[in-house]
């Protein structure tokens, strides 16, 4: 097959699965009203699939920061730190993020995606091992291929199946790199962490935790799910993402190894691209305050994670294990998703679809993300579509 004719196979298998008058994978959004609604097709819709949790795309000190920020220092840095040097934002932010973790040392990273190529690339190499969870986000098993490491993967939140796997290995246990994530971003649930502290403990062996999902979400700060456990110094590098709690795009890493540091001049996805620009920076250090004294739109949050979890539980939707701001609805099949996630968005409520190979196990969801900004109204609104289609669709 032909490069080309590649393509063209994509394109039948889409136009075969989706409904020909909707781009689904490419909605195009007209304009941006709030945190929560924005219109499509002329028609005011509902966002209940951004990764916004607390709202803070429309905040008026993140918006004030951008602003200031691009006035003074332009709208990019047209180069990377390794080339073209670090602005003050930069370093500021990596200090910030230092002592938001009571680390000894961060990185900032254009996008979370590249925060975890540029980890697990610049940690693992051709003579390592890295042991990953069966529904990692697409960023860590990309950053696996890179790195060039053999890959093990061991199944979702399975410890029994992790341990195995670990003992197997023999003496490369003590060099293996096992990667988790805080809350996973298909299903919503939480890794177990303690448990996978004990046996990485006593394998010797070293943890990079995924927070994209968890920052801000969780724990009293908000550190994530490494503060709701009390386990932040078991854990070896913390990476994450501003492009969920934070409100803008980038991405981080935290540790207490001072060799954190070193990634810089090893790592290529650090080295050969833009650094963050200016407004993104400062919108970033703008949010992550108000992050860290957010209970109130934490508590926020979660009232509406909870409402609507057993809202659609009481229904009888198929959910993830554990009720947090994903809330996946599983399908019997890609058809079934299709008209749920059609169905919804004709009552103006756009969601995820998420079909397989994307969805881990061959699953098919509907996808809910929920966050601090959405009122009791909009909930209640949301309980109420899903409660009418149950009936009439399924
Ligand atoms: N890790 C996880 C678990 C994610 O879900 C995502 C994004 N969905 C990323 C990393 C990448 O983050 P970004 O959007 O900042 O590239």
């Amino acid at each position: 097959m032909s490069l080309l004719d590649k393509l063209d196979a994509v394109a039948a298998a889409r136009k075969a699965l989706l409904p020909e008058d909707l781009d689904i994978f490419g909605t195009p959004i007209e304009e941006v009203y709030s945190t929560t609604e924005a219109s499509v097709g002329g028609r005011r819709i509902l966002f209940f699939g951004t990764n916004n949790y607390l709202g803070l795309t429309f905040s008026p000190e993140c918006l004030e920061a951008a602003h200031k920020a691009i006035d003074r220092e332009g709208t990019g840095t047209t180069g990377s730190r390794m080339a073209n040097g670090s602005y003050s934002g930069h370093r500021a932010l990596e200090q910030e993020f230092s002592e938001f973790y009571n680390c000894q040392s961060s990185i900032v990273f254009t996008t979370g995606y590249q925060a975890n190529l540029a980890m697990i690339s610049g940690l693992a190499g051709a003579n390592d091992v890295i042991l990953i969870d069966g529904d990692s986000h697409a960023s860590i098993y990309d950053g696996c291929k890179l790195s060039g490491a053999e890959i093990i993967r061991f199944r979702h939140n399975d410890m029994v199946d992790m341990e195995k796997r670990l003992k197997r290995l023999g003496e490369r246990a003590s060099s293996t790199l096992i990667i988790i994530e805080g809350i996973y971003s298909m299903l919503g649930d939480r890794a177990p962490l303690a448990d996978i502290v004990k046996i990485k403990n006593y394998y010797g062996s070293i943890l990079l935790l995924d927070e994209a999902h968890s920052i801000g979400v969780l724990g009293k700060t908000g550190q994530g799910l490494v503060e709701e456990t009390g386990l932040i110094n078991e854990v070896d590098f913390i990476t994450g993402t501003f492009s969920k709690s934070l409100g803008s795009i980038g991405g981080y890493c935290v540790s207490n190894h001072m060799q954190l540091d070193q990634l810089r001049y090893v790592s290529r996805p650090y080295i050969f691209t833009a650094s963050p620009s200016p407004s993104t920076i400062a919108s970033t250090r703008a949010a992550l305050k108000l992050l860290r004294d957010g209970t109130e739109l934490r508590n926020k949050l979660w009232k509406n994670a909870h409402k609507l979890y057993s809202s659609l539980d009481k229904q009888g939707y198929k959910l993830g294990p554990e009720p947090g701001p994903i809330i996946a609805t599983i399908l019997d099949s890609p058809k079934q998703a299709i008209i749920l996630w059609k169905a919804l968005f004709d009552q103006g409520i756009y969601v995820n679809l998420i079909l397989p190979p994307a969805a881990p196990d061959g699953k098919s969801l509907v996808r809910c993300s929920v966050s601090a900004a959405h009122t009791e109204d909009q909930i209640d609104y949301v309980v109420n579509v899903f409660a009418t289609l149950r009936k009439n669709i399924f």
